[in-house]
């Protein structure tokens, strides 16, 4: 995405991670969308490139100095990076360093929480023994079967590894069913 004139002026056409290179692409800092400017970072293409393959750790030293930046967005981005690395002594110390205000914390930190609960279409926590129904016609690939919306599907089981997935009996037959594909009876 190119870098839009308030965002140029933000950075003053520099990097906000390296703060050595010209400032050439918008870095969205997930889960946002990137439309407002407080959810972009101006970077440049190597930082870009690190960011991608991560392989070169100590190219990140330039982050003990983003993460003072005073947009929260660079924070989050420089934590972020730092995190990803903070088996590096010096990483984890300047990771120790520095206090950032919560909110700012957990956005930095959202990007290595894993969903570790099953939700239906709805958002509702879905358990083992749940009843729920589905939401659409079901067809399971290379199989006859299928199953119209509004079926009922009683005591599901949790797929243990994928929290995208259920198990339930419909026909007599055990069948993978996603998640999103449900609600909760
Ligand atoms: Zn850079």
């Amino acid at each position: 995405m190119p870098i839009s004139t308030q965002l140029t002026e933000r950075c003053q056409g520099t990097c906000e991670l390296c703060s050595s290179q010209p400032a050439t692409e918008t870095y969205v800092v997930s889960p946002a969308e990137g439309h407002a400017l407080t959810d972009q970072v101006a970077i440049c293409s190597e930082c870009l490139t690190q960011i991608n393959q991560n392989t070169d750790k100590n190219y990140w030293r330039c982050l003990e100095g983003s993460i003072w930046n005073p947009e929260p967005a660079v924070q989050a981005l420089s934590y972020r990076l730092l995190y990803s690395i903070n088996t590096e002594d010096w990483a984890a110390a300047v990771l120790e360093s520095v206090e950032l205000d919560e909110k700012t914390q957990q956005w930095a930190l959202s990007a290595f929480e894993k969903a570790d609960t099953h939700k239906d279409a709805f958002g509702n926590t879905l358990e083992n023994g749940d009843t729920v129904v589905l939401t659409q016609a079901l067809n399971v690939k290379g199989t006859s079967f299928s199953a119209a919306k509004g079926t009922v599907v009683k005591k599901i089981r949790l797929v243990p590894d994928n929290t995208e997935q259920i198990e339930g009996k419909i026909n007599e037959q055990t069948i993978v069913i996603l998640c999103k594909y449900v609600k909760k009876n």
